[in-house]
C-alpha cells in the first residue's frame, strides 16, 4: 500500500463516508544497524520468539525500533512471548 497512494486515499475516503471510525496501521520499524525502514519480523530462535531485521538479520532489540498496536494503543516497548506470538499471527488485510 505504501507504493499505492491512490488506493490509500480511496480507502480513507471510504472510511470517512461509511465507517467514520477506522484506521490504517503502518509498519514503520527501523533497524539502527543497517537503516532498514519497514517491518521488523518475528522469528523463532531456540523455541523463543525474537525480532529480526529482514535485511541484515540484526536481532539486538537495543538496536532497533519496533511499534505495534496492542490493546488499542501504539506501543514501542517489547512484549512478552504470548503477545509477540499474537502479533506474529496477525493477518494483513490490505
Ligand atoms: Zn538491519
Amino acid at each position: 500500500m505504501q507504493d499505492n497512494i491512490e488506493a490509500v486515499l480511496a480507502l480513507m475516503r471510504y472510511i470517512y463516508d461509511h465507517i467514520m471510525y477506522a484506521e490504517l496501521n503502518t509498519k514503520s520499524d527501523y533497524c539502527q544497524v543497517c537503516g532498514f525502514d519497514g517491518e521488523i519480523q518475528v522469528v523463532e530462535e531456540d523455541g523463543k520468539l525474537v525480532w529480526e531485521c529482514p535485511h541484515c538479520h540484526n536481532r539486538d532489540q537495543a538496536k532497533m525500533n519496533v511499534a505495534r498496536r496492542t490493546c488499542g494503543y501504539i506501543g514501542t516497548q517489547y512484549w512478552n512471548q504470548g503477545r509477540t506470538e499474537e502479533i506474529k499471527d496477525r493477518v494483513l488485510h490490505l
